[in-house]
């Protein structure tokens, strides 16, 4: 998003970096960890401090936890008008703080409530903001956030800074950045903030909410992911991929070809509009390796692929390649872990 520049602001007055956080039903969720995890080494880099925004209602406890994750400090917006998520509400209450507070950095999930809320606090702060990042970095001759995402159907990646505006504002998508760890030892203080907050400023009225009647698929945990691609061939090669999967406690992922062709649902899709993962463990059956799928995939620790053809760019990035039919590598590898369970 492009910012008008703000001619009135000073660079300097902006300090520490952020991670609004991310909670639903009073429970944080898993992507605040790995905007943690990220914004301690920008915060360190910066020698700054990283402070937590989380709003909700009666979750003084649920936020004390973020302590044993290495924030220095928790800002814990809380009204019974943020129990629930409300577009009007959690912008209105994160500007007034950042506006407040002025933040130089800001990190947000790349989640569909982080990007209903990213765009509109940059608008309201008059700042920019670079969606769904991969990488952030800091450039260490001027401090500024260099913040990284594939562009032109990720063809290739763009570096986008923010240099007139504050603060620099950036949503992450959820499984890119690792984890933070946690810590026994507790570290900073939860400071709770009441907001002015109406409820004449939220505009919308939560009647119920429906939760999806979908198998969720869990591939951003999975320690072991096992996809299939355009090379199973039809919907019912997915029963291989899925056996091999269930042997080895793993998975099921896709390329976006299989999910096109109607041969497995969306939310097993690996990849740039897919889900990002990052296993012990991602094994490609029959998948090419379109800069589109690394995108999602890359950061695994091993890579291992099949493929029929030895010039595959899947072959460039694994550790482990076999070429050959996947009709038959699949069936003899479940076969020799089945017979070899200790392996
Ligand atoms: C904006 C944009 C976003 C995209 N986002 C994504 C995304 O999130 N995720 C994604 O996956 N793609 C994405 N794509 C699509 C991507 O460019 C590729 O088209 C797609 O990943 C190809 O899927 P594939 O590897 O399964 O198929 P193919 O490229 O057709 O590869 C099939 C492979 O199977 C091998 N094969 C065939 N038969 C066998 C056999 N019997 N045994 C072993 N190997 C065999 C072939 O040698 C070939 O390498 C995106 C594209 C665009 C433009």
């Amino acid at each position: 998003m492009r910012a008008k520049v703000n001619q009135n602001i000073c660079l300097n007055d902006y300090k520490n970096v952020w991670i609004i956080a991310e909670q639903r039903n009073g429970k944080i969720e898993p992507v605040t960890i790995e905007l943690i995890g990220e914004g301690r080494k920008l915060a360190d880099i910066l020698s700054r401090e990283l402070i937590v925004a989380v709003c909700g209602y009666e979750m003084k406890e649920e936020t004390e936890k973020l302590l044993h994750y290495g924030v220095d400090k928790v800002c814990y917006v809380e009204s019974p008008l943020l129990k629930d998520f409300s577009t009007d509400g959690y912008v209105k209450a994160f500007a007034d703080l950042i506006n407040e507070r002025k933040p130089e950095i800001v990190l947000v999930g790349a989640t569909s409530l982080g990007r209903d809320i990213g765009p509109r606090l940059a608008a309201r702060l008059g700042t920019g903001l670079t969606a769904d990042c991969t990488k952030l970095e800091i450039d260490e001759t001027d401090n500024k956030l260099l913040m990284t995402r594939p562009a032109f159907g990720g063809n290739l990646m763009a570096t986008i800074v923010c240099p007139k505006n504050r603060p620099q504002m950036s949503t992450v998508r959820p499984g890119v950045m690792e984890k933070a760890h946690f810590h026994e030892e507790k570290t900073g203080e939860v400071e709770v903030i009441v907001p002015a907050l109406t409820k004449e400023d939220i505009r919308t009225n939560l009647e119920q909410v429906i939760v999806a009647d979908q198998k969720k698929v869990n591939l951003v945990d999975a320690k072991i992911v096992v996809s299939g691609g355009r090379g199973l061939k039809t919907a019912e090669g997915f029963a291989l991929v899925q056996e091999l999967a269930d042997t080895i406690g793993g998975v099921v992922g896709s390329s976006r070809a299989c999910v096109e062709a109607g041969w497995i649902d969306a939310s097993h899709q690996v990849g740039q509009t897919g889900t990002t993962v990052r296993p012990d463990l991602y094994i490609a059956c029959g998948i090419s390796g379109a800069i589109q799928h690394l995108a999602g995939m890359s950061e695994s620790k091993y890579i291992v692929a099949i493929n029929k053809d030895p010039k595959a760019p899947i072959f460039e990035v694994c550790d482990y390649g076999i070429v050959g039919d996947l009709h038959k590598v699949i069936p003899a590898m479940i076969e020799q872990i089945k017979e070899n369970p200790d392996l």
